[in-house]
């Protein structure tokens, strides 16, 4: 992990309120893995102070991708750099989603939470069987359902809240069926934190190895604010930065 200035070779509008950002790092790009994020900061002045997380979307040496959406005052900053512009960097930071081979793995993304799947999915579809359920609330919110359909998947299955474009559900809709179906053994899943409370109630009890992706509030990236913390299971509480992002759904402790 480091801190870079880094160039940004390009700052796509891709749809509505989301963008994909390519910025240059040969370190940062040869060194993450599905999975790690970066600490970016949004503006060149203290203001606002803290660099915003977000995960690893793509990688192409010596470029980075991350796909973002604007939901706020940091995020509308980064929508307004230009090419050629300079952002610091700090990366790539945070675990990973396990390596497995010959595994059937099934992708559950949640809106924007497709950023650091669809990574894995490129990196892992060769040497796995891939199934996905994706889905977001509305088809203006399911982006890269194209591009994701071209790799090697056995099963894809896209849901929008309000049946826009896609079959109206959610992505707990038919996991059960997709996860019998395609004997499914594991799942990497990110997403918004009320999606992981359904998906613990549908699957965390089928006795599958549940990978969680979270998100939260984070001050530094690297452990030592513990502005990101969420309670563990066992009590203790887990620092999403440092600890994670990725998890066992059953090291968390949900509401549910
Ligand atoms: C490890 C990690 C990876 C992430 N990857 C991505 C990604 O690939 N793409 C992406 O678009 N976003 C990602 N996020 C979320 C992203 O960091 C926040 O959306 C961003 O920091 C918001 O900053 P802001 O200043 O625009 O919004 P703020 O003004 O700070 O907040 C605006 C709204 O967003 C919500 N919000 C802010 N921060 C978070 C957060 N960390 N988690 C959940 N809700 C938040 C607030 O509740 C508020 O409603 C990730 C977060 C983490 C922790």
């Amino acid at each position: 992990m480091k801190e870079e200035e880094c160039r940004v070779a390009a700052n796509t509008i891709i749809q509505g309120r989301y963008y994909l950002m390519k910025i240059e790092s040969a370190y940062i790009s040869e060194k993450s893995k599905p999975g790690n994020f970066v600490m970016v900061a949004v503006s060149g002045s203290n203001d606002p102070l803290l660099k915003r997380p977000f995960g690893i979307f793509k990688i192409d040496p010596p470029y980075f991708y991350i796909y973002y959406e604007v939901v706020g005052r940091g995020s509308k900053l980064l929508a307004s750099k230009k090419e050629e512009d300079r952002v610091m960097v700090v990366g790539p930071l945070g675990n990973v989603f396990p390596e497995y081979e010959n595994e059937n793995i099934l992708f559950v993304g949640g809106g924007r939470g497709i950023a650091p799947l669809y990574f894995a999915i490129e990196k892992y579809s060769g040497s796995n069987n891939i199934s996905l359920i994706y889905g977001a609330r509305s088809k203006e919110d399911l982006l890269f359902t194209e591009e994701l359909k071209k790799f090697p998947l056995k099963e894809t299955a896209f849901y929008t809240d309000d049946g826009s474009g896609f079959t109206k559900g959610l992505v707990t809709t038919d996991i059960k069926e997709i996860i019998n179906r395609n004997g499914i053994n594991v799942t990497f899943s990110c997403g918004p934190d009320k999606m992981f409370e359904s998906l613990n109630e549908e699957i965390g009890s089928l006795g599958i190895r549940n990978f969680v992706s979270l998100e939260a509030f984070m001050g530094c990236g690297f452990g030592i604010c513990y502005s990101c913390v969420v309670k563990g299971s066992d009590g203790k509480y887990k620092k999403v930065c440092s600890d994670g992002p990725v998890f066992r759904m059953e090291e968390i402790k949900w509401q549910t």
